[in-house]
């Protein structure tokens, strides 16, 4: 399984105005079909239901609903912090 399907998660707060933000750790999450996506995806993709998409052609995210998507870091699981 991969980290964002079982680790956990703290969603980022962001600015549709400002562009979204990108990075290893984080994806986009549709609301509407539940799609979790890469922000940083190899190739282009689109959630289920077309809500998001990513042209990494172009180098940009297109989001119909930005009340439908939620953005998350995906946090190391506590095995991997060490015992505190
Ligand atoms: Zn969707």
């Amino acid at each position: 399984m991969t980290d964002y399907a079982t680790g956990r998660r703290r969603y980022v707060d962001y600015d549709p105005k400002a562009g979204y933000p990108a990075g290893s750790a984080l994806y986009y999450e549709c609301l509407q079909c539940g799609y979790v996506m890469p922000s940083l995806p190899q190739d282009s993709m689109n959630c289920h239901c077309w809500n998001i998409g990513i042209d990494i052609d172009y180098g940009r995210v297109v989001v119909r609903d930005h009340s439908l998507m939620r953005i998350f870091e995906a946090l190391p699981s506590s095995d991997d912090l060490g015992a505190p």
